[in-house]
C-alpha cells in the first residue's frame, strides 16, 4: 500500500498509531506461530501479548503521550491492540473472542472480577481463565423479559435453573456471566446477573454449534439444574440485572466491533494490490473509474469505522459512564457493522470468481460481517432503540 494511503488510513494521534504498529510487530511472530486447533492454546498465546491486562491496571500510561500532550488512557491502548493484533493477521474468530471477552465483560464488570481470589483475577487477565456472557435463551435474544432461566433465593444462596443458548465460548469458558429472573414480570427490577463456575454441581456444557460466521470461535450452551449459588455470586444487588445488562451491553456495542478493524484493513490492502496488478481490456483494472469508485468507498468505510470506534475509545477513557453512551455506542456498532459488510461486498465483486473459492488468494469471508448485524444486538432494534432515545414514541 502506498505512503499516502498509509497516510490516509492513520488519520488517529501519533500515540495510537504507534501503539496499533507496537502491538502487530509483537503479534506477528505470534501468530504465524498459532493455529487455532485449540482454542484454548490460541487464546493464552493472544493473551500473553498482554491485551487482556489493561482493565485491571487501569492506570494511564504516560509511555504514550497523545498529540496534545495527555496520555492514551487504557481503553485505547485495549483498541490499539486488538487492531494491531488483527493487522498481523490473527484469525478473526480469535479477534473477536478476545474483544468480546475485554469490552464486553472485563471493562464493564472490572469491579467485580477484581474482587475475585487473586489467582481467578489474575488468570482473566494472562488469559488462563474464560468468561462468557450468557444472556441469550432458545425462546429469545432481542427481549431480555422473555428469559425462562431462574434464580429462586434459597436460604441466604440462589437455586438456579433454565438454560443460555448460542453462547460465545461456553464450550471453553470457565467463568460465566449469567442472566436469570428473579422476580415476575416486565419490571426493571426482575433480573439479576451472576458470576457462575464451569462446570460445577449442577452446572453443565450443553450442546455446541457450528457456525458458519467466526466459526474458529467456538458457541455453545450452558445448562442450569438445581444449580445452587452463594449470595456472593451475585453481580451488584438482587433485581439490578438490567442495569448490569444495560452497561455490558453498551461498552460492547462501542467497541466490539474493533476486531474488525485490522481484517478491514488487511481487505483494502489485498484489494488495492488486486486492482494496480489484474489486467483487463487492455488495462489494469485500477484504471476503470467503477474499481476505483468501490476502492475509495471501502476507505471510506474504514476510514469512518475507525474514526467512530477510537471516539468511543476517548469517551470512555474520559470517564463517561457506559450507559450515558449507549445511544452513540448503538449508532458506532450499527454504522461499523454495516460498513463492514459493504466493504466485503465490494472487495467480493473485485475479486469476481476467485472470491467463492477458499484456496485462491482473494476468498471472501461473507458470513462474518453479515453476523455482526446480529450478535450485540440486531441493528434493526438497535434503530428502534436510538429512535426511542431521540424522543419518538416508539416500542420494540
Ligand atoms: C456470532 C454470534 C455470537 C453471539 N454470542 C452471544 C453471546 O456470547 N451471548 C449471548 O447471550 N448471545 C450471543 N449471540 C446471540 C445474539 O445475542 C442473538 O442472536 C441476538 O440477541 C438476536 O436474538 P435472536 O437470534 O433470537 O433473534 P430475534 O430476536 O429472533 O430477532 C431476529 C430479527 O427479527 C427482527 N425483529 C425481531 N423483533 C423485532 C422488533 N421488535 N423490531 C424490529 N425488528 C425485529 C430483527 O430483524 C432481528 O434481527 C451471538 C450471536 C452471534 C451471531
Amino acid at each position: 500500500m502506498s505512503a499516502a494511503v498509509e497516510r490516509l488510513l492513520r488519520g488517529g494521534p501519533a500515540a495510537v498509531e504507534r501503539l496499533v504498529d507496537e502491538h502487530r510487530e509483537r503479534a506477528l511472530p505470534v501468530v504465524s506461530k498459532t493455529g487455532v486447533d485449540d482454542f484454548r492454546e490460541a487464546w493464552r498465546a493472544l493473551a500473553d501479548l498482554g491485551v487482556l491486562r489493561s482493565p485491571l491496571d487501569g492506570a494511564r500510561d504516560d509511555a504514550h503521550p497523545g498529540a496534545d500532550g495527555g496520555t492514551v488512557g487504557p481503553v485505547t491502548r485495549s483498541l490499539a491492540a486488538i487492531e494491531g493484533i488483527g493487522l498481523a493477521g490473527a484469525d478473526p474468530g480469535l479477534c473477536y473472542g478476545l474483544t468480546s471477552q475485554l469490552v464486553g465483560m472485563q471493562y464493564p464488570l472490572r469491579a467485580t472480577l477484581s474482587s475475585l481470589p487473586g489467582r481467578t483475577s489474575a488468570g482473566v487477565a494472562d488469559g488462563q481463565v474464560l468468561l462468557c456472557h450468557a444472556l441469550t435463551e432458545r425462546g429469545g435474544g432481542s427481549d431480555p423479559f422473555s428469559m425462562r432461566t431462574t434464580a429462586r433465593r434459597d436460604g441466604d444462596g440462589y437455586v438456579l435453573d433454565g438454560a443460555k443458548t448460542f453462547v460465545t465460548a461456553a464450550p471453553v469458558a470457565d467463568l460465566a456471566v449469567v442472566f436469570a429472573r428473579t422476580g415476575a414480570g416486565r419490571s426493571p427490577f426482575a433480573l439479576s446477573a451472576f458470576l457462575v463456575p464451569v462446570p460445577s454441581p449442577g452446572v453443565t456444557r450443553g450442546e455446541s454449534f457450528d457456525k458458519s460466521a467466526l466459526p474458529t470461535v467456538p458457541m455453545g450452551e450452558l445448562l442450569f439444574d438445581q444449580a445452587r449459588l452463594p449470595a456472593s455470586a451475585l453481580i451488584g444487588e438482587e433485581g439490578s440485572g438490567l442495569a448490569v445488562m444495560a452497561s455490558t451491553t453498551a461498552w460492547e456495542r462501542a467497541l466490539i466491533m474493533g476486531y474488525a478493524l485490522g481484517p478491514m484493513r488487511l481487505l483494502l490492502r489485498r484489494t488495492l494490490e488486486w486492482a494496480n496488478q489484474r489486467e483487463h481490456f487492455e488495462r489494469r483494472m485500477g484504471a476503470s473509474h467503477q474499481v476505483a469508485a468501490r476502492v475509495s468507498d471501502m476507505a471510506m468505510a474504514l476510514h469512518r469505522s475507525r474514526t467512530q470506534l477510537y471516539a468511543m475509545a476517548a469517551a470512555l477513557d474520559a470517564g463517561t459512564p457506559a450507559r450515558q453512551l449507549a445511544a452513540e455506542a448503538s449508532l458506532t456498532k450499527i454504522s461499523v457493522s454495516e460498513d463492514y459488510v459493504r466493504m466485503t461486498e465490494h472487495a467480493t465483486a473485485l475479486s469476481g470468481v476467485r472470491a467463492f473459492l477458499p484456496d485462491s488468494p482473494l476468498p471472501a469471508d461473507l458470513h462474518s460481517p453479515m453476523a455482526a448485524l446480529t450478535y450485540a444486538g440486531p441493528n434493526d432494534l438497535l434503530r428502534v432503540g436510538v429512535a426511542r432515545q431521540f424522543g419518538l414514541p416508539v416500542e420494540n
